[in-house]
């Protein structure tokens, strides 16, 4: 028979006995740890998912505006000031040029000199090369 280890409970940190493949005292302590893993993971999925999507209502919103135009071009603060945040984005795009678009699923933005924003709209790469 194999040696039986003393382990401590992963919640509470009390001592176990009994089983060796036993982590916690009991259901409460074992569905205490579970939750609190999942509240923290889903917490970082869900605070990034939300900087996207939110970050694609903002580009929305504001190209929304000029319905004609295939592309607009507004001031950094417009975007900022409705909690725009540059540091996400969910893919980006290299012109022949060597501008860089960041897009929000199907909303690009490219910055400009002082402090101007181009934003687009699903760019058709084919017809761009
Ligand atoms: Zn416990």
């Amino acid at each position: 028979m194999p040696k039986r280890e003393e382990t401590s409970c992963q919640e509470c940190g009390d001592k176990l006995n009994g089983r060796r493949d036993k982590k916690f005292c009991d259901v409460s302590c074992r569905n205490a740890f579970n939750n609190t893993l999942n509240i923290e993971k889903a917490g970082i999925v869900r605070r990034i998912n939300n900087y996207l999507r939110k970050n694609r209502l903002i580009l929305k919103d504001l190209k929304a505006r000029y319905p004609e135009k295939r592309a607009c071009n507004v001031h950094r603060s417009q975007l900022t000031d409705s909690g725009f945040r540059f540091d996400f984005y969910t893919s980006s795009y290299t012109t022949k040029q060597g501008n860089v678009y960041f897009f929000n699923y199907e909303f690009g933005f490219m910055e400009l000199e002082e402090d101007r924003i181009v934003i687009v709209e699903n760019i058709d790469e084919k017809k761009r090369a």
